[in-house]
């Protein structure tokens, strides 16, 4: 008679080369199968992420957060280019080789003003604990801006948003460095139409001297990446094992 092989130990301890054998494909079986943000999950109205404009300091009420005076056109689905062009030239500190701004992406229909400031949102909600750590630039890439507000959301470990209350939801204000540290778990897979969108984390980054920004964070490996029309390849980040989970690093440059 044959143990049973630990295969869940074998994820945690492969998490970086078996990200498609071990997290994504594990993970897939808990997702859930009904789609559930409505007609089109995550376009929105119209499919734009910054329809409003700026948000404005203060963690973002508003509907608005498109990081350039472009704009993205349709949901930020044309590429890694959008809101960049537009922001090379605004920028008013010295430029430095190299430096883009942080791409947008689309807002999706589950944003909630108001989240509670904290840096730990899993609120409770079960999953793979991830860490996501990162730095809010200027727009020369290498001023740290203290003070910014990072309003994160993202669907649980079975892919539901917290629509009533403010599960897996928060806003932090980085420090003087610039830094924010984000604790929560691992988002969930949710349909849109007849595939499911990739994980990912939602964010609107706002600060009193730079343009807003509506985005969102993805991480490598995810199989669902390739298929989903909203991804911005610039906007993946590779997981790496920490803890009992993942830790990803995700620095963020306004406009
Ligand atoms: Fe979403």
């Amino acid at each position: 008679m044959r143990a049973e092989p630990k295969k869940n130990a074998v994820r945690r301890r492969d998490a970086l080369g078996l990200l498609a054998t071990g997290v994504w494909v594990g993970a897939c079986g808990g997702a859930r199968s009904e789609a559930r943000e409505g007609p089109a999950p995550d376009a929105g109205p119209g499919g734009s992420a910054g329809a409003g404009g700026g948000a404005g300091a203060g963690g973002g009420a508003g509907a608005g957060g498109g990081a350039g005076a472009g704009g993205t056109g349709a949901g930020g689905a044309s590429g890694g280019s959008a809101g960049v062009a537009g922001d090379a030239g605004s920028c008013k500190l010295a430029p430095t080789a190299g430096c883009k701004l942080t791409s947008d992406n689309i807002l999706g229909p589950y944003y909630k003003a108001g989240s509670p400031f904290r840096s730990d949102i899993a609120d409770g909600a079960q999953g793979t604990p991830l860490v996501v750590r990162g730095v809010v630039y200027a727009c020369d890439c290498v001023t740290p801006l203290a003070n910014a507000v990072v309003d994160v959301w993202q669907a649980n470990d079975s892919g539901a948003y917290d629509n009533t209350g403010y599960v897996l939801r928060g806003r932090m204000v980085t420090d003087a460095q610039g830094r924010y540290e984000l604790h929560t778990i691992l988002p969930g897979l949710y349909l849109n139409g007849s595939t499911y969108r990739p994980r990912h984390i939602h964010y609107k980054v706002s600060h009193p001297e730079s343009a807003s920004l509506t985005t969102q964070l993805y991480f490598e490996g995810d199989p669902w990446i390739e298929s989903d029309p909203f991804v911005v390849s610039s906007l993946i980040r590779p997981l790496a094992a920490e803890g009992a989970g993942y830790g990803v690093d995700f620095d963020i440059v306004l406009g």
